[in-house]
């Protein structure tokens, strides 16, 4: 019987706390709404920064408007440090040229997760651990997610935590807090696609 991805993440999780470890961690974050949920569960376990890489968002003063909402986030987490990402779209634009008509959740989504996931894979050579919120969106394949982190973190030599954070109620937390932390929800992925 295969495991789940959030019990797996769980069951690290037990393991870390029985040793009373508090390992690092570089939580590749798309925004503040999926943040929230995925902060409250991590953060007890875990010392936390955020990496905001998302040049997938379009148009740069929505990317602003999420950073913006992110660091509104971070103020209920003060120990939490982030560092921003560059907003490298055209670097984004030249990766997903000729996808562009696809629908959300084809080759185009696959190719944004890559882009996005191995800057965090490279960078997380620092830390103990990486992991991304993206799996908890119902809209995002938390499968293709969890195995691009597993081939970046192989490529990189890092250590990438699987997820599937819609689980366990995830998703409807992250409104909740949402609504809870007065937090900016957009009503679309990032790109103009
Ligand atoms: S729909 Fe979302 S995940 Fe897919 S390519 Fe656009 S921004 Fe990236």
């Amino acid at each position: 019987m295969t495991i789940s991805p959030q019990r797996e993440l769980d069951s690290l999780i037990a393991k870390i706390d029985e040793k009373g470890l508090h390992p690092t961690l570089l939580l590749h974050a798309c925004c503040a709404p999926c943040a929230s949920a995925v902060l409250e569960k991590l953060n007890p376990h875990f010392d936390i920064t955020i990496f905001f890489y998302n040049p997938n968002i379009m148009p740069k003063e929505e990317f602003i408007l999420r950073f913006d909402a992110m660091k509104s986030l971070l103020s209920h987490y003060p120990k939490i440090k982030v560092i921003l990402g560059e907003w490298n779209n055209d670097d984004y634009l030249d990766k997903v040229c000729g996808y562009e008509k696809q629908a959300e959740g084809g080759a185009r989504c696959g190719i944004c997760f890559s882009m996005r996931l191995r800057k965090t894979a490279e960078l997380a050579k620092d830390f103990d651990y990486f992991a991304t919120t993206l799996t908890l969106s119902p809209h995002k394949n938390a499968e293709l997610i969890n195995e691009i982190g597993e081939r970046e973190a192989k490529h990189f030599g890092s250590n990438y935590l699987p997820s599937d954070f819609k689980k366990q109620n995830g998703y409807l937390r992250s409104i909740e807090l949402s609504h809870e932390y007065n937090l900016y929800r957009q009503n679309y992925c990032g790109c103009k696609f």
